[in-house]
């Protein structure tokens, strides 16, 4: 039987490289729901092609009109992804939208029993509590997306979480890994944007330039694995081909090692359990040449500090970090502040805020508005 999805953020990066998976296994998969944001070309293009049931835009220009299409119901609005998220035809939904506007269709999809597919870390790193919760009150499972979640979850396999010490997540280290710190300051966003090894979109390859990245996705393994803080390393890997480990509390490491597609974890969350074959380039060991492995430095990324301390204090710590760290890659993708500035305005609206303990997701869409509105000030 045909798997049917949604795909929430269908023009985006993880968006578009799922449609490549769904052309390798026309006869396995079938699009039900489609939106995008904004891109009402892309999106028509791509109603056309893969005939979807429902079709959104959730932030249109004013104006903007969705091209007609027989037997698809066209949507617009930041609700349509609740519907997208919620279609009774669908079984899995491919949550890759930007940023905290993920969490609510992910956790209206866990509550209706579908699976999600998560590539928006942002929605576990904000309401992980509240995702983790729905997925077990419904039965409905999470499976990441994200590149080392999935290298995690792929090396847990047939083991049982006693078992396992602590695991290790790899980081390119972004463009700026041998920047000097004081140079840090007047790095343009061009480099910020040429990412070294891996294909991203523009929020996530700043990110990666900051080490806010690995920050967020320790937040996110820590509600995916269910592990302490503690547990759970970052190392520098600049070849980005192992792309996380688990250690064993029999000294035994495993590692998933590949060349850098996100079509791969894209492809194993469809597909879990099976291994279908498919295209991807194959990873030659002798030709890949050396592996590095080296400590992040805090200093000169304080991000991934603050992302520490966010997943220490836990509560609505992360919401707030993640809200404001949104607000100062987009004040810095418009030139408006310097690239040592994310980190430092993120660090000054989190001394900010009074923690709070097992915010509701009302609390927490407040708590996001609040940091968004003290990010876009705090100078
Ligand atoms: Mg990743």
């Amino acid at each position: 039987m045909k798997k049917r999805i949604a795909i929430l953020g269908s023009t985006g990066s993880i968006g578009t490289q799922t449609l490549s998976v769904v052309d390798w296994f026309p006869r396995e998969l079938e699009v039900v729901a489609l939106t995008a944001r904004s891109d009402a070309a892309a999106l028509g293009r791509q109603v056309e092609r893969y005939r979807p049931r429902l079709a959104a835009l959730s932030h249109p220009e004013p104006g903007t009109g969705l091209p007609a299409a027989a037997d698809c119901r066209l949507l617009k609005g930041p609700e349509a992804l609740v519907e997208a998220a919620t279609h009774p035809d669908v079984d899995l939904v491919i949550v890759a939208v930007v940023g905290t506007a993920g969490l609510a269709p992910a956790l209206a999809a866990l509550q209706a029993g579908k699976d999600v597919a998560l590539a928006t870390k942002e929605a576990l790193v904000v309401g992980g509590h509240l995702m983790t919760a729905a997925a077990r009150a419904s039965g409905a499972t999470i499976l990441p997306i994200d590149s080392e979640h999935s290298a995690i979850w792929q090396c847990l396999r047939g083991s049982r979480a006693e078992e396992v010490e602590r695991v290790v997540l790899t980081a390119s280290g972004g463009p700026f890994v041998d920047v000097p710190a004081g140079r840090l300051a007047a790095v343009s966003v061009r480099e910020a944007l040429a990412h070294p090894t891996w294909n991203m979109g523009g929020k996530i390859t700043i990110d990666s330039a900051t080490l806010m990245n690995k920050g967020l996705e320790l937040i996110e393994a820590r509600w995916l694995f269910d592990l302490p803080p503690s547990r759970i390393e970052v190392v520098v890997h600049r070849q980005s081909i192992v792309h996380s480990l688990v250690c064993f509390r029999d000294s035994s490491v495993l590692a998933q090692l590949g060349v850098p597609d996100m079509r791969l974890p894209i492809q194993y969350a469809l597909f879990y359990p099976e291994r279908p074959a498919n295209p991807l380039q194959r990873l030659d060991l002798v030709r890949c040449g050396s592996l590095t492995f080296e400590a992040p430095d805090l200093e000169r990324f304080p991000a991934l500090g603050l992302a520490m301390r966010a997943a220490e204090v836990g509560g609505s710590l992360p919401a707030v970090m993640s809200a404001a760290n949104e607000v100062a890659v987009s004040l810095f993708l418009d030139g408006r502040i310097a690239f040592t500035e994310i980190a430092a305005r993120v660090g000054r609206v989190m001394d900010r805020h009074p923690v709070v303990h097992n915010p509701p997701l009302a609390d927490i869409l407040d708590i996001d508005a609040w940091a968004r509105r003290v990010a876009a000030e705090a100078s």
